[in-house]
């Protein structure tokens, strides 16, 4: 009912691409009669969730917010999906997301953008805009998302909610469409940082299909949520994610933060990590070079849709250029031009081969820093959202989003936001980001229990 009271019409927030009522509302009340007769169940049983649309489900179709891959049905559930289904929760539908995830506003779906439940003119962030206004306005307690840049803790940042981009490795990818492999990682939104824990709890896990898949991910989240403590701990605000190019609501909020974990026992030290100004240049390149082979398999054969040449000989290769000119939107044609060129021989050294050079380098800053503090913490973005159409032709002002969420990815380091309050300008959501070192990902929680 939320649902449809909120999500439809020209100025609906646009959540959902496809709502699964039948099936989520059949799972429930299985849930229910189990329940009665008394059987043992998940704790998040029943509690229903929304799925990010590039995660493929059985019985519902999955886009990725592309015009190339509408009508689709995947043969198979993505793992995290069959770990969802395990637990009895209800799948209530797949959100919209920029086309393959790729952009930090959701404008650039082929479906129209989702709007911010704060203020409908503005953007609820990107590439998962779709899970965290789902989240935002009620239409779901919990999603799925994935973070390959800040997809998950971008659009929590601006919509006020919670959303983690678990450790490399931690959650399975098996089932998600590629967007660039050694980044992307599925994590929970939600609106508080328990459920988070609980739901990175059901669906994290060793994978035999994912090569990626750690062997001993983290446990104890939820524990660690509950416990939320911070007596002794030593905490590091990052001085190049903050200050200059920071609106000065967020930099309020953030203060706030700061001030409140030290009332609660923690140490707050500075720290320098040199490195973090060159994690924005690093990822766009090494982004779009991975994403451009990724999307390779999208040739009018195997995938989606197929459209023919209008005039001349229809060879193979005619093909694949008429369907990919028609099937990608513009940002998604953007980035495999500039991808291609980064790996193209000649060039390979120097863009993909310094960008990885970059990346060791931000690897190193993050070592040193987590030698001296147990946890990093920084604004999640450096303004609150922004003006739907405000970005939409100045891809480098778009990118710009993203500077404070990078650093994790490139890393595969864990990263959590969560809301700090609103900025007084503004009354807008501000998001508080916490960083731990890899595979600890319980200390997020344990952090973020104390903040919220
Ligand atoms: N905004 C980033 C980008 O456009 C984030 C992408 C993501 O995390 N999927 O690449």
């Amino acid at each position: 009912d939320r649902i449809a009271a909120v999500d439809g019409g020209d100025r609906g927030v646009h959540a959902f691409l496809h709502v699964n009522t039948e099936e989520a509302l059949a799972v429930a009340a299985d849930v229910d009669a189990r329940r009665a007769a008394g059987e043992e169940l998940h704790e998040l049983a029943g509690v229903p969730i929304a799925v990010k649309d590039l995660i493929v489900t059985k019985g519902q179709p999955t886009t990725a917010g592309s015009k190339f891959l509408e009508g689709w049905m995947s043969p198979y559930d993505a793992t995290v999906i069959k770990k969802l289904r395990a637990a009895r929760m209800p799948i209530l539908g797949k959100t919209n997301l920029d086309e393959f995830a790729m952009g930090s506003s959701t404008e650039h779906s082929a479906y129209g953008p989702t709007r911010n439940p704060w203020d409908l003119d503005r953007i609820p962030g990107g590439s998962g805009g779709g899970s965290a206004a789902a989240v935002a306005a009620f239409e779901a307690p919990l999603a799925l998302g994935t973070d390959t840049g800040g997809s998950i803790r971008q659009p929590g940042a601006v919509t006020g909610t919670v959303g983690v981009k678990p450790t490399y490795g931690a959650v399975s990818r098996y089932g998600a469409i590629a967007m660039a492999s050694s980044l992307d990682q599925i994590g929970p939104v939600s609106r508080t940082v328990l459920d988070s824990a609980l739901l990175q709890e059901v669906i994290g896990g060793h994978d035999p299909f994912d090569s990626t898949s750690l062997s001993d991910p983290s446990t104890g989240l939820a524990a660690a949520a509950r416990l939320g403590n911070v007596e002794g701990m030593k905490i590091g605000i990052i001085k190049e994610l903050h200050g200059e190019g920071y609106q000065s609501g967020v930099e309020t909020r953030f203060n706030e933060s700061l001030e409140l974990l030290r009332g609660a026992g923690a140490e707050i030290i500075e720290i320098s990590c040199p490195n973090f100004g060159y994690a924005l240049g690093a990822y766009y390149l090494i982004m779009p070079s991975e994403a451009s082979s990724n999307l390779a398999k999208f040739d009018g054969v195997r995938f989606g849709m197929r459209t023919l040449p209008t005039e001349g000989s229809i060879t193979i290769e005619r093909v694949m250029s008429a369907t990919r000119a028609a099937g990608f939107g513009d940002e998604v044609k953007r980035r495999i031009i500039l991808g291609t060129y980064a790996l193209s021989a000649g060039y390979y050294d120097a863009y993909y081969g310094s960008a990885q050079k970059v990346r060791t380098l931000i690897q190193r800053d993050f070592a040193a820093a987590f030698a001296q503090v147990d946890v990093l913490i920084s604004p999640t973005t450096p303004t609150t959202a922004f003006k739907l159409g405000e970005k939409i032709d100045d891809p480098l002002s778009m990118y710009l989003n993203d500077v404070a969420t990078i650093p994790a990815n490139l890393a595969g380091v864990p990263g959590l936001t969560l809301p700090g309050g609103l900025a007084d300008e503004d009354g807008l959501p501000v998001g508080i980001q916490l960083l731990a070192p890899a595979r600890e990902d319980a200390r997020l929680y344990r952090v973020g229990a104390v903040l919220e």
